[in-house]
C-alpha cells in the first residue's frame, strides 16, 4: 500500500526525534573494517589519476577476485543488484519468462528479475537451512513445467521459464547438488545469488561459481566493501564478455561509437576497485573472527530455551555473514519487533529478516509455488551484530542482551 506524502512527512520526523539513531551508540550490526591497506590503496588510486574506469585498477581488482574464487573470468560491476540484472541478461532471460526464485531474500534478485521485464517465480524457503528449497524447485518443474526442445515451458500459461535464481542467504549457501541437475535437466540457466556469500564454500569451492554466472556485492555491510560494487564471475568467457560488454554501454565500436543494442553504464570505479582490492586481502582474518563471534553466539543461543540457529549443511563452509536466530515457536512478528525493540534498549543493532517476497505489492500479480515456510521464518527470525571487527567485550555485552531480552519474552 501507497505509503502517502503526510504519512511519510511524519514518519521522517518521528524517526529523526528517535532517541538513539542506529550506529551512534549502538553497536551495528555489520560495519565496515577499514584499517588495513584501505586508505593506502586508495591513496595511490588517486595518486596514479585513474579514478573513474580507464586505467589498471578494475583490471587489478578483477584478477584477484577471480583467482580468490577459482573462477577464470570477473566483471567488476558499480554494486551487486546492477550484476544480477546482467548475468540475467546475458543468461538469455527475456521480458516474459519466467525465473525461479526464493520467496525468502532481500529484494535485489527479484528486482533485476524485473528488469528485465520477466516474471519472478517463488519458491519456498527449507525449514531447516532457510535456503531456497530444493525439493519445491523439483516438484515445481516435475509437476507444472514440460520440456519441449530442451527449452521449459509453464503447462498452464505456456510461458517459457529460463532460468534458476538461487540466492545463497546470510552466508550459508543452497543444496548445489540438487538445484543444479534439476535445472540443467529441464534446460535452465543458473544465476547465483552469492552477494552474501563471498568467502563461503561449497564443497569447498566459492559459492557463487557452480552454476553458469554468480554475482557478489561489496555493499558497505556485505563481508568485504568497496563502498558499494558488485562482480558477476563465470567459468563461460562468453557470459562474462557479454556481461562486460552490455556494463560498457554496449559499444560495438570504442573508437566510432557504434552500438547494436541497449546498453548499461554499469561499470565500478577505480578508487572502489582499490578499496576492494584492499578489502580482499583482509578476507581470511575477516572470516576468522566472524567464525570465533558466531560460536561465542551459539553457545550462548544454547542455554537461552527456544531459540534456534539457522541450519548449515554439512557440505558448506559458511562466512558467518550475519548471524541470525529464529525466537520461539509461536512467537509471531509482533513478538519479534518487540524483542528487536528490547535489544536495541540494551545498546544493540538488531535486525528481522525480509518479507516473504509473494506478499509485497511491488510484487504483483505473482506466481508462487506452495509458500509454506517462508512467512514463519520471517516472523521469527532476528540478526544481530556479526562484523568483523566487534570487540571480544561488545560480543558480551550482545549475548548479556539476548539474556535480557530473552528472560521477558
Ligand atoms: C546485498 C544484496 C544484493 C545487492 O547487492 P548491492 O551491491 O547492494 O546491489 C543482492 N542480493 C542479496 C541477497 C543481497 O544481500
Amino acid at each position: 500500500m501507497a505509503m502517502g506524502t503526510g504519512n511519510l512527512l511524519k514518519w521522517i520526523v518521528a524517526f529523526r526525534r528517535m532517541k538513539s539513531p542506529p550506529s551512534a551508540t549502538l553497536i551495528p550490526l555489520h560495519a565496515p573494517e577499514l584499517s588495513g591497506n584501505e586508505s593506502r590503496l586508495v591513496q595511490e588510486c588517486l595518486e596514479s589519476g585513474w579514478v573513474s574506469s580507464a586505467g589498471p585498477w578494475l583490471a587489478r581488482f578483477e584478477r584477484a577476485f577471480a583467482a580468490r574464487a577459482g573462477v577464470p573470468h570477473a566483471v567488476a560491476v558499480v554494486n551487486g543488484t546492477s550484476g544480477l540484472h546482467l548475468a540475467l541478461k546475458a543468461a538469455g532471460v527475456e521480458p516474459g519468462d519466467g525465473v525461479l526464485v526464493p520467496d525468502l531474500t532481500f529484494a535485489a534478485p527479484v528486482n533485476a528479475v524485473h528488469y528485465c521485464g520477466a516474471r519472478p517465480i517463488f519458491l519456498d524457503a527449507d525449514p531447516q537451512t532457510w535456503q531456497m528449497d530444493a525439493a519445491a524447485l523439483e516438484e515445481f518443474l516435475a509437476q507444472e513445467c514440460e520440456l519441449r526442445d530442451g527449452a521449459c515451458f509453464e503447462k498452464k500459461s505456456g510461458n517459457r521459464v529460463r532460468a534458476a535464481l538461487p540466492v545463497h542467504l546470510l552466508g550459508s549457501a543452497c543444496d548445489m547438488d540438487r538445484i543444479l541437475p534439476a535445472a540443467r535437466s529441464s534446460g535452465l540457466r543458473v544465476v547465483e545469488d552469492a552477494a552474501e556469500a563471498v568467502g563461503t564454500l561449497y564443497r569447498g569451492r566459492q559459492a557463487g561459481t557452480l552454476g553458469d554466472c554468480g554475482v557478489f556485492s561489496f555493499n558497505g555491510n556485505k563481508i568485504i566493501t568497496a563502498g558499494g560494487g558488485g562482480m558477476v564471475v563465470s567459468r563461460d568467457e562468453m557470459l562474462a564478455e557479454r556481461v562486460r560488454y552490455l556494463a560498457n554501454q554496449a559499444k560495438d565500436d570504442p573508437e566510432e561509437y557504434f552500438h547494436r543494442e541497449l546498453g548499461y553504464n554499469y561499470r565500478l570505479s577505480s578508487v572502489q576497485a582499490a578499496l576492494g582490492l584492499a578489502q580482499l586481502e583482509r578476507l581470511d582474518a575477516f572470516l576468522a573472527r566472524k567464525r570465533q563471534v558466531a560460536a561465542a553466539y551459539g553457545e550462548a543461543l544454547g542455554r537461552l530455551a527456544g531459540l534456534e540457529a539457522m541450519r548449515v549443511a554439512p557440505e558448506v563452509s559458511p562466512n558467518f555473514w550475519l548471524y541470525t536466530f529464529l525466537l520461539p515457536r509461536g512467537v509471531a512478528a509482533e513478538g519479534r519487533r518487540a524483542f528487536i525493540g528490547r535489544l536495541r534498549e540494551e545498546g544493540v543493532e538488531a535486525r528481522s529478516l525480509w518479507h516473504p517476497m509473494h506478499s509485497l505489492p511491488v510484487n504483483a500479480p505473482l506466481r508462487a509455488f506452495r509458500i509454506r515456510h517462508a512467512p514463519e521464518l520471517f516472523a521469527r527470525a532476528v540478526s544481530i551484530p556479526s562484523g568483523p571487527g566487534l570487540t571480544d567485550a561488545q560480543v558480551e555485552r550482545v549475548i548479556a542482551a539476548l539474556a535480557a531480552a530473552h528472560s521477558r519474552l
